[in-house]
C-alpha cells in the first residue's frame, strides 16, 4: 500500500465507518438485490472499502468501482498526443447509462485536489470536459431525470486537505477536513441516521412554504447584485430526501442544506456576482461578474478562470442559461465552519447559488411524467453541463413575487425572512 491508500491516524475511524453507513442507508437507501456503480479517487480507498462492505450488508447484488488517480490524470495533460483531447471514453460511458437502465444505483466518493488542473493547459483542459461532457450525456440524462438513487459523500484525501489548511502537515490537514467532513455530513453524533431524519423534515418544511406561495420570480439584491431570475412554470421546490423514479426516496448530496427548483431559461433579468471562488474539474474561477437579458448570459468577467468560464458557457445553447435555484441560508453549518472547501458539494451548501446549464426534471410539479419538449416550454434548461456557483452572502436579501407582482420577503441579510 502506498500513503495515499492509508487512512491517517488522524482520521477518526468510528467516524468514517459511520459516514459509509450514512452514504449507503441514508444517502442511496439501497435495496437489496440492487446492484451499485461506485467512482472514487485512489486515495479514497479506506472510505470505498468500509462503503462496499456496507453495500454488501444491505443486500446489494454487484458493486463495481472504478478508480481515479491524481497522477494519471496529469499525465495525459502533460504526455498524450494534441489530437487526443477532442476524445472522451464513449464506450464506457454509455454502459453506465446501460447499468442505470437497469436500475443500477449510483455513489460517487470526491476528494480530488480541487486545483489538480491548474497548471495544465486551459485549452486542453477545456477541450477534455467537453468531450467528456458529450460522451457522458447518456448516463448524466439518468442522473439529472433522477432515473435512479444516487449519492455523493466525500473523503479526506491529503491533496484536498492541502489545499483547505496549507500550512498544517499532511496528517494534521486530512485530520481537520475529516471533522469538517463529518460535520457537515451530519455523522458526528452518535446516531447519524436519526439525524438525517430530522434535517429531512427541516429541508420539508421550507419546500412546502415555498411550494405553496408558487412565486413567479425571486429578486435578489446585494453589493454588485441586482438580479430577477424567473421561476419555471409550475417549478417544484425540493431539498433533502427526493424520491427518484425507481421509487427509492434517497439522499442525493451528503451534505445538503440547500432547497432548490428550476428557474425559467427565458426570464433572468439583471447583473449578479459570485460571492466565493468555483471549483471546476481542476480549474479555479473566482471573481465571477455576469449579466443576463432574457435569460442568456450577455456579459461575462471573472478576477481569475475567465479562459475557462468563457470556454464553458460556449459548450452549447444551454450553457448561457440557468437550470438551478437554490436558497441556502449564511447561517447553514458549513457557512459557519468559516472554510472554503473548494468543493462544490461543500461550498453550494454554504451559501444562495445558481447554476448555469441543464435543469434538473424532477424540480417540476409531476417532472416524471412530462416530455423533454414540456419542460422547456414550461421554461427547463437543456445543457451537457450543470455547474454551481455561489451568489449569497450575509449582504443578500431575496424576495418572491407572484404574476401580480406582490411581493414577499423570503431573505433578509443571508438569512429566512
Ligand atoms: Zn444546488
Ligand atoms: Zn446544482
Amino acid at each position: 500500500m502506498t500513503t495515499h491508500q492509508r487512512n491517517f491516524p488522524s482520521i477518526d475511524p468510528t467516524k468514517l465507518e459511520r459516514l459509509a453507513e450514512t452514504a449507503v442507508r441514508v444517502g442511496l437507501r439501497l435495496q437489496p438485490g440492487q446492484d451499485l456503480f461506485l467512482t472514487a479517487p485512489v486515495a479514497a480507498l479506506p472510505l470505498a472499502r468500509l462503503i462496499v462492505e456496507q453495500a454488501y450488508k444491505a443486500g446489494a447484488g454487484l458493486v463495481t468501482p472504478i478508480f481515479s488517480d491524481e497522477e494519471i490524470a496529469l499525465s495525459r495533460f502533460r504526455f498524450a498526443p494534441e489530437a487526443s483531447f477532442d476524445r472522451a471514453p464513449g464506450w464506457l460511458y454509455e454502459g453506465v447509462a446501460r447499468a442505470f437502465a437497469a436500475n443500477t444505483a449510483r455513489l460517487a466518493i470526491v476528494g480530488e485536489d480541487p486545483m489538480l488542473l491548474a497548471e495544465a493547459d486551459p485549452a486542453k483542459v477545456a477541450r477534455a470536459n467537453k468531450a467528456n461532457s458529450i460522451a457522458y450525456q447518456p448516463a448524466l440524462e439518468k442522473i439529472a431525470g433522477f432515473d435512479i438513487n444516487w449519492n455523493i459523500v466525500a473523503y479526506p484525501t491529503v491533496s484536498w486537505a492541502k489545499r483547505v489548511f496549507p500550512g498544517d502537515e499532511d496528517e494534521v490537514a486530512a485530520g481537520k477536513l475529516a471533522e469538517a467532513i463529518f460535520a457537515a455530513s451530519r455523522v458526528d453524533g452518535d446516531d447519524p441516521v436519526a439525524a438525517w431524519t430530522a434535517h429531512n423534515s427541516a429541508l420539508g418544511r421550507r419546500t412546502e412554504w415555498l411550494n405553496s406561495k408558487k412565486f413567479h420570480a425571486l429578486h435578489y439584491s446585494g453589493p454588485g447584485t441586482d438580479l430577477t431570475i424567473g421561476l419555471a412554470d409550475g417549478h417544484d421546490w425540493q431539498g433533502g430526501a427526493a424520491t427518484a423514479k425507481n421509487g427509492i426516496t434517497c439522499n442525493p448530496n451528503i451534505p445538503t442544506e440547500e432547497v432548490f427548483t428550476t428557474p425559467h431559461a427565458r426570464r433572468v433579468d439583471g447583473h449578479v456576482v459570485s460571492t466565493k471562488p468555483l471549483s471546476y474539474q481542476g480549474t479555479l474561477i473566482d471573481g465571477i461578474a455576469v449579466r443576463f437579458e432574457a435569460g442568456r448570459i450577455v456579459e461575462a468577467t471573472a478576477a481569475r478562470g475567465e479562459d475557462v468560464l468563457r470556454k464553458v458557457l460556449d459548450s452549447d445553447e444551454g450553457a448561457a442559461r440557468l437550470g438551478e435555484v437554490a436558497l441556502v441560508p449564511h447561517s447553514s453549518p458549513i457557512s459557519k465552519s468559516g472554510l472554503m472547501f473548494f468543493n462544490t458539494l461543500f461550498d453550494e451548501n454554504a451559501a444562495c447559488h445558481i447554476a448555469i446549464g441543464q435543469c434538473y426534471a424532477k424540480c417540476f410539479v409531476d417532472g416524471d411524467k412530462l416530455t423533454p419538449e414540456e419542460i422547456a416550454a414550461r421554461g427547463g434548461n437543456k445543457s451537457m453541463i450543470h455547474i454551481d456557483w455561489m451568489i449569497g452572502s450575509d449582504r443578500i436579501d431575496i424576495d418572491g413575487f407572484d404574476a401580480n407582482g406582490a411581493r414577499t420577503p423570503v431573505f433578509r441579510k443571508g438569512e429566512w425572512a
